[in-house]
């Protein structure tokens, strides 16, 4: 039998018709644009229908149902179920807004579907570039190395390992974890974000090697129960290796005295990262920065670009100010990954050398873009704004005593509940969760919750252009009249 009998008709995934295709397509950005227009008039959420989840339990499609098929489909169960987080009244969890030019910007590096992990190509220049800037803008050292990845959890664990490779005075690299005789310890507080835990899980050094100290009034870490807790450790044969500043807790925006910690961590030969995942990017502004003092001496800084830079999801950036350490900590060299000093593979370091992902998306090109149609002023402009938006709404709570203010407002989060004339802590709660989970389902808003001090708190951080001042109006219209509905008039 010849090859060319069993030759079949070749095929690729191009469409047949380009111009029905691109028909399409116009349709879809004209749709997209409508849709981020007029977002303010949808409800901020709604619960999905059954028969719509239904659909979600399909089996996976064997013949073509064709893109203006699945496009309707999109337009049926998909979009009027978003998780909220593009609308002025979202405030839950970090959530940031994205924007339409990053939008367009997604479009642009889905075209071009360059991949991150090094070689001579644009997208490693625009990624090296966009590093360089937002150093430059946050005031951390023009030495430094650092990446793009998927968001502020990724970033905590690249520092955490940099800081773990370097600091137990052995190849870590080589050597492992295993049978050591002094276990490693990391120091944070107990507001510390679950994302570093987990990191220190992944690394090998245990929960138990994470100690999680105290804090005072205002949610900051108590220093000198580190500077005890570190003492001790050392004297029962523990090896500390590193101690984890907030810059912008997730429960109440706290910021950790970084320059008490800086200096601590200098005397201590310890390793000094900052989880600054959305609260770092205050000090792209001059009025902000000092806020943040002693975060620029942070040996690593993790960061996210899709919370309070209103980026698309998803990106995040870890930066180190020691690249041996953090080169050290993730290259390899294997036949296939050969980086030459022409051609494709050559260019700068890969930064497949510096994090755990070897292909990466084009990530930076919406970081470029946006940066470039909107100026670090813009920027600028809008994290102050939020931050004064954020004291607004503390005035109206403070300026009604039905309502209960319940931490500090340090930066953009709020936390508070409603009052009343109730007494007990166990109604409170109650009518607090009920009052939240209404809010939600209404559609009106999306704050979240939290504990603060064994308190049930609704909680708003706002990382979000679109909010202005009458949405915390209307919030807490809301808030006061389902508290009293709900508690009866109390
Ligand atoms: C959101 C957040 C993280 C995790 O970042 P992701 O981008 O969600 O991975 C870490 N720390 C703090 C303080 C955060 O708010």
């Amino acid at each position: 039998m010849s090859a060319t009998t069993t030759l079949k008709l070749e095929q690729g995934l191009d469409p047949k018709n380009w111009e029905t295709l691109r028909k399409l397509g116009h349709r879809m950005v004209d749709d997209m644009f409508s849709y981020l227009e007029n977002i303010g008039e949808q409800p901020v959420w709604q619960a999905i229908p059954p028969e719509v989840k239904e659909a979600f339990a399909e089996p996976v499609p064997q013949e073509p149902e064709g893109a203006n098929s699945a496009y309707e489909q999109f337009h049926r169960n998909i979009l009027p179920y978003p998780t909220g987080n593009i609308h002025p009244r979202f405030w839950a969890w970090v959530s940031g807004t994205g924007s339409a030019g990053g939008m367009l910007a997604e479009l642009l590096s889905g075209a071009m579907n360059s991949s991150g992990h090094g070689g001579d190509h644009a997208a490693v220049y625009v990624e090296r570039q966009v590093i360089s800037w937002l150093k430059q803008a946050l005031g951390y050292p023009a030495e430094a190395s650092g990446l793009l990845v998927g968001g502020g959890s990724m970033a905590n664990f690249v520092g955490l390992a940099v800081a773990r490779n370097t600091k137990p005075g052995w190849n870590v690299k080589t050597e492992g974890l295993a049978n050591r005789e002094n276990p490693l310890s990391v120091y944070c507080s107990t507001e510390t974000h679950s994302s570093v835990v987990k990191a220190v899980e992944l690394l090998g050094l245990g929960s138990n090697g994470l100690r999680q100290i105290e804090v005072d009034g205002n949610f900051r870490i108590r220093v000198d129960h580190l500077r005890q807790a570190v003492a001790a450790d050392r004297a029962s044969g523990k090896r500390p290796i590193c101690v984890v500043g907030n810059a912008g807790t997730v429960n109440s925006g706290a910021i950790d005295d970084l320059t008490a910690l800086a200096d601590f961590c200098r005397e201590e030969n310890l390793w000094f990262h900052v989880d600054g995942a959305f609260g770092a990017i205050p000090a792209i502004s001059p009025r902000l920065r000092p806020l943040l003092r002693g975060m620029e001496r942070a040996d690593s800084l993790a960061f996210d670009l899709h919370k309070w830079m209103y980026m698309p999801y998803d990106v995040g950036c870890a930066l180190v100010r020691f690249p041996q350490h953090h080169r050290d900590t993730f290259a390899y060299g294997a036949a296939y990954l050969n980086s030459q000093t022409r051609g494709l593979a050559g260019g700068p370091e890969w930064f497949s050398h510096y994090g755990l992902e070897l292909s990466r998306g084009f990530r930076a090109l919406k970081v470029w873009f946006s940066l470039k149609e909107h100026g670090l002023q813009t920027y600028q402009a809008l994290v102050e704004q939020n931050v004064a938006q954020a004291q607004y709404l503390g005035e109206l709570i403070a300026g009604d005593r039905r309502l209960e203010l319940l931490a500090p407002i340090p930066l953009n989060v709020v936390c508070f509940r409603y009052r009343g004339n109730l007494e007990d802590e166990a109604t409170m709660k109650q009518v607090n969760q009920e009052i939240l989970l209404r809010l939600q389902e209404s559609g009106v808003a999306a704050p979240s919750a939290t504990v603060i001090g064994e308190r049930f708190a609704i909680r708003v951080a706002n990382v979000n252009h679109r909010t202005r001042r009458e949405d915390f109006d209307i919030l807490v219209r809301e808030v006061l009249r389902l508290g009293s509905e709900i508690s009866g008039g109390h």
